[in-house]
């Protein structure tokens, strides 16, 4: 009865220390800070958040253009056309699209256009080219039209002078056409992180080598460099701690000399061999917060050093492989693109059915990793992949969703209504 009582009290200590993730977002959305700008050609971009707003160097479209193949007419010359009584209309020219047009046309007369030539203003609409047929010089038309119709008009999008993106917003491939679009060979951007990893543990080898009894393939560091690559982060130094405390200090120096943020992997618990907390704080890294109540990935640690008037970052993932990349992905990745400039948010998430029985116990949301099944009904339902352990990499191979299994609930029913992120490494 007493050991029994002791345990009871310990349990609620250990689930009294950790914060919810929703609370874990809101201290790193606090803390993190994005970093400074520079200027990027518009070939080198891609992925980044823009540092300034783009405003409006000449109104789109610039000019009046035809949205069409087809002939430039005045609206009420074709008031009685029909298939069975075509409009005959004299064709005066034709204007291809880049070529100057500050021709009149008169009532009777038509033009030949192309699609984004610019529209001379006699010209009240432009007839598809599908509705007319050309005989001796002259067009005939089967169709009637209203004024404006196939103009794109000068403006009708954004005028000169107006912001037309918002800075932070990412740059995709529409924002880079849109910038060209506008005639910027570069504009301003926030700079990526610079990022080194440190994985600690005895026994770790590097793939490739042979492995003696008891030591596994490192297989984190590679993972996180995948990831970092993904978000458009090419390079980062990895060191390999091995489990003392001079050796986990030592990478830890070496890595946030030469870096904005550090991710480590191991060592972030409660075991003999975890020195990465303490060491992080005899460093002088100011502990934001230790042990969130997720899982996989309660250990997580998030920790602020403030060095030489710059503000380095250091998230202290656990070990096991897939605790390490669900929680880059849904703790991680949000800090990370804050500090490369975007708006801050947690990993998008949808509501949809959980398409199997789940259970478990209440205290931590659970990240189930599961796939996307379309039902019969045509109703999308998410099914956990095999091999949930925080071990099983397979499990999250397969996956392309994580299924939050609500903090204080034990069971889901197939049908039950569930929140999940997809999984997206680019985003
Ligand atoms: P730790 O948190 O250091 O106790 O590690 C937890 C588990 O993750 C152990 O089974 C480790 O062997 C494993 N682990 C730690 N680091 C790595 C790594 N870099 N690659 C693969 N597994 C690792
Ligand atoms: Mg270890």
């Amino acid at each position: 009865m007493p050991r029994c009582k002791r345990r009871r009290v310990q349990t609620a200590r250990i689930f009294e220390e950790m914060i919810t993730y929703e609370e874990a977002l809101r201290l790193i959305e606090k803390h993190v800070e994005p970093l400074g700008k520079c200027e990027a050609r518009l070939e080198d971009m891609f992925g980044a958040y823009l540092a300034e707003d783009v405003v409006a160097t000449m109104p789109s479209p610039q000019f009046d253009n035809s949205a069409v193949d087809g002939y430039g007419v005045r609206a009420n010359d074709l008031a009685a056309a029909s298939s069975e009584t075509p409009k005959e209309l004299k064709l005066v020219t034709a204007i291809a699209a880049g070529a100057p047009s500050d021709l009149q046309i008169e009532s009777g007369q038509a033009v030949k256009i192309f699609t984004g030539a610019r529209v001379p203003t006699s010209c009240q609409a432009v007839v598809m080219r599908e509705y007319c047929r050309e005989e001796n010089g002259n067009v005939l038309i089967e169709c009637t039209t209203q004024p404006g119709e196939n103009i794109r008009r000068q403006g009708e999008e954004y005028r000169k002078g107006e912001t037309v993106l918002h800075v932070g917003i990412k740059v995709t491939p529409p924002v880079v056409s849109l910038l060209a679009s506008l005639g910027h060979v570069r504009f301003p951007i926030f700079e990526k992180p610079r990022v080194a990893l440190v994985v600690t543990g005895d026994e770790l080898v590097e793939p490739g080598h042979p492995l003696k009894e008891g030591q596994i393939y490192n297989s984190n560091a590679y993972g996180l460099t995948a990831a970092l690559n993904a978000l458009g982060i090419k390079e980062c130094t990895s060191f390999i701690a091995r489990d003392t405390r001079e050796q986990t200090s030592e990478c830890f120096k070496k890595a946030l000399e030469q870096s904005d943020l550090v991710i480590s992997s191991g060592g972030v618990s409660v075991g003999d061999h975890d020195y990465v907390k303490e060491t992080l704080e005899a460093l002088g890294a100011k502990t934001i917060f230790w042990r969130i109540a997720i899982k996989p990935g309660k250990p997580v640690y998030f920790g602020v050093l403030e060095t030489g008037g710059k503000r380095k970052y250091i998230f202290g993932l656990p070990g096991n492989p897939v605790s390490v990349l669900v929680t880059f992905h849904q703790i991680v990745k949000p800090a990370i693109k804050k500090m490369a400039g975007g708006a801050f948010s947690a990993s998008r998430s949808v509501r949809l059915k959980t398409g199997a029985r789940l259970k478990k116990r209440p205290g931590r949301v659970d990240f189930v990793r599961g796939t996307l099944m379309r039902e019969e009904n045509g109703d999308s339902a998410a099914i956990p992949t095999r091999g949930q352990e925080s071990h099983m990499l397979s499990g999250l191979a397969k996956a392309d969703a994580l299924l939050h299994f609500a903090s204080e609930a034990e069971q889901l029913e197939p049908g039950d209504p569930v929140d999940l992120t997809l999984i997206n490494w680019a985003d």
